[in-house]
């Protein structure tokens, strides 16, 4: 394997350091591990443009608002590391809880009003997490790129103002969403569905691209795109529905008359699994 693997920040800084002084460019992928082809494709884009990748696996504690859903989050170490190697990863920051918080946290980074709505409404603290971890990484790996999906659109949107009001010294990337050939977004948290949950939660995708087509046939009142999304989504019964709602693609605030580019988002629970998605529409 030539990949290689730093548990610690000072591993980390001592192999990054001297590439930084060579002026090599370092590309971050943050992730929380289970690599699937989302990850990868991250990996692909920092290839294209970076001369040293770091991929972290952090199942971040202080991000997650249900102590089950962490605990149950899967943890394949040895097959996330091959998946690296095949990837072509330099490096693999995967730290220990201890590692990244070695006394209680006291310092949090908040991103207000993008946080108000949809995964922030519902999900209290996630994003202060989320964000939080993020800065962290961004200070020990200090790289000039990180790679984020749009699949979580409004982590994407939060991280982007974070860097910006915050002065942060590198690039968001946003790589649009790898998803299976019927549509569901290729997420960790599918290896929770059984058959027939796998078979109803393609019933998210369905209702965003109804959505989507009715606002690209001219439909300009969110309230009418979201009622037949509702429609499409009470298909399947046994799928639960959190938000579904039509915001702005940067403010991440719900709006009822559709004139400029807006994110279409939604989050369901199939069983005890909850699963998001979203696309983006311009008209
Ligand atoms: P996670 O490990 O779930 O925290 O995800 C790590 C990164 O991979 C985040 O930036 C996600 O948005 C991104 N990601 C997860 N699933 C996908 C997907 N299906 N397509 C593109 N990016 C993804």
């Amino acid at each position: 394997m030539s990949v290689e693997l730093a548990d610690s920040i000072s591993a980390l800084r001592t192999r990054l350091a001297p590439l930084r002084r060579e002026g090599k460019i370092i590309g971050l992928v943050p992730t929380m591990g289970a690599l699937h082809a989302g990850h990868i494709e991250l990996i692909r884009r920092a290839r294209h443009e970076s001369d040293c990748i770091v991929v972290s696996i952090f199942v971040n504690p202080i991000q997650f608002d249900r102590q089950d859903d962490f605990e149950r989050y899967p943890r394949p170490v040895a097959d996330d590391m091959q998946v690296c190697d095949q990837q072509g990863v330099d490096v693999v920051f995967a730290p220990s809880a201890g590692e990244m918080y070695p006394r209680a946290q006291r310092s949090f980074v908040e991103v207000e009003a993008l946080t108000d709505h949809l995964c922030g409404k519902f999900r209290p603290g996630h994003f202060r997490g989320v964000a939080t971890v993020v800065a962290k990484l961004f200070n020990i790996v200090q790289p000039d790129c990180a790679y984020f999906g749009e699949k979580d659109a409004q982590q994407l949107a939060v991280i982007r103002r974070m860097v910006a009001d915050l002065n942060m010294p590198l690039t968001i990337v946003g790589v649009p969403t790898v998803r299976e050939p019927d549509g569901l977004a290729v997420s960790s948290r599918n290896a929770h569905l059984n058959l027939e949950q796998r078979r109803s939660a393609t019933v998210l995708y369905q209702a965003l691209t109804a959505a989507r087509e009715q606002i690209v046939r001219g439909e300009r009142e969110a309230a009418v795109v979201k009622q037949q999304a509702q429609n499409v989504l009470a298909q399947q019964p046994e799928v639960r529905v959190e938000y579904f709602e039509v915001v702005d693609s940067d403010e991440i605030q719900p709006v009822e008359r559709i004139e400029r580019l807006v994110r279409i988002a939604g989050a369901v629970w199939v069983g005890t699994t909850r699963l998001i998605d979203n696309v983006l529409v311009d008209v």
